[in-house]
């Protein structure tokens, strides 16, 4: 990894973390690893999407709705019966 002396600017090519001399000038380079920095954080990973649930829509008032896996299902706004479209069937 290349570090730069925070004295002299000379960029210096050291082996890992650990206080390495600059050749050039001699000051003390402290290099800690990049790795171990406790400001880095990384975010979790993004949740997984759920599974598309079937959705109907009435076919009386229009209302559109989640319904589970079931032939028909009543419609919560007005009760009319709704038949739910079956995937994958067939
Ligand atoms: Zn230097
Ligand atoms: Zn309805």
């Amino acid at each position: 990894m290349i570090v730069r002396c925070g004295r002299c600017r000379t960029q210096v090519e050291v082996p890992g973390p650990g206080r390495y001399s600059c050749p050039a000038c001699g000051t003390v380079m402290e290099v800690r690893d990049r790795a171990a920095d406790p400001g880095l954080v990384t975010p979790p990973p993004p949740a997984p999407e759920p599974p598309p649930s079937p959705r109907v829509q009435c076919p009386e008032c229009g209302l559109r709705f989640i319904v589970g896996a079931v032939a028909s299902a009543p419609c919560p706004n007005c009760g009319a019966l709704v038949s739910v479209p079956q995937r994958g069937a067939g």
